[in-house]
């Protein structure tokens, strides 16, 4: 028998699907648990090797021994639920989650290792703790973080974006939702000093770029990630999975994969 990682796809017909798909295809060391997808798109054949995707949730995350979601807020609950009964570790990276969600994940991590991140990239891990110093550091500079996604995005600003956020935020020592400004319109007044402003382009096939800016009287910082293929996330996604399925019950991130912390 295989003692390959089988993991449970939810998601598997999207982008980020057809990535993981790929990637399961060609590691030895993983195994595709189930291809899930909205009822509409059971059946079909999905990648490569032509796998037969599935919309029974419950019972794809059943025959797997981690669950891997890139989805839409709807399907990130069926699978968190489908997870928590069948007691399977978590991994979802979709974005545009609501308080309610994140109370979810909370509630979930009590009986299963969870692992929910808006960006699965080493580099911009190490943008978020660079944002974080420098946000302490640049005492007075103006912070304001930029991000740019493909045309078909739905969510905004993206959840890197406020990853970012919340790591200036953190640095600065304030709340982010005290602080920020989510678009600029309007002649009253100027930027106040506090404020931690967010700008949205939407365009094209743009994988997702982030900057923190930094603007000072007479010089300016920017630090910049820019994501060249979406693959990028979906090994990264994999690496967690395999880190997780080690793990007690708990809620864990990126950080704790890739640097060994909290
Ligand atoms: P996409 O629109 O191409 O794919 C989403 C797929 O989810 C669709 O095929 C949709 O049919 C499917 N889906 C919806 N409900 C479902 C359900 N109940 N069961 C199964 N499948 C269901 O989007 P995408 O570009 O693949 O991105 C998916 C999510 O991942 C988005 O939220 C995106 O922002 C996020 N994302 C995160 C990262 C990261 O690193 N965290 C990177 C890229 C994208």
């Amino acid at each position: 028998m295989s003692d390959a990682l089988r993991v449970a796809v939810v998601g598997a017909a999207g982008r980020m699907g057809a990535e993981l798909l790929e990637l399961i295809t060609d590691a030895t060391q993983l195994e595709l648990g189930a291809a899930l997808v909205p009822r509409a798109r059971a059946g079909s054949e999905l990648g490569s090797a032509r796998v037969v995707a599935r919309s029974d949730i419950a019972g794809g995350v059943a025959d797997s021994d981690v669950v891997v979601d890139f989805s839409t807020p709807a399907g990130f609950s069926d699978a968190l639920e489908a997870a928590v009964t069948h007691l399977r570790p978590f991994v979802s990276g979709t974005t545009g989650l609501s308080s309610a969600h994140h109370a979810a994940v909370e509630r979930a991590s009590a009986t299963i290792p969870v692992l929910v991140a808006a960006n699965f990239s080493v580099g911009v891990h190490v943008v978020a703790r660079l944002t974080r110093l420098a946000a302490e550091a640049l005492e007075g500079f103006d912070i304001e973080i930029f991000e740019a996604h493909h045309r078909n995005k739905v969510d905004a600003p993206s959840g890197t974006a406020l990853f970012l956020g919340e790591a200036a935020a953190a640095g600065r020592g304030v709340d982010l939702d005290a602080s920020a400004v989510w678009s600029r319109r309007g002649t009253s007044k100027p930027r106040g000093d506090e404020e931690i402003g967010f700008q949205v382009l939407r365009g094209g096939s743009i994988v997702g770029e982030h900057t923190s800016f930094f603007c000072g009287a007479g010089e300016r910082v920017e630090i910049t990630h820019r994501a060249q293929d979406r693959r990028i996330f979906a090994a990264g996604a994999l690496r967690a999975a395999r880190w997780l399925i080690e793990r007690p019950p708990g809620l864990y991130t990126m950080d704790d994969v890739l640097f060994g912390e909290g």
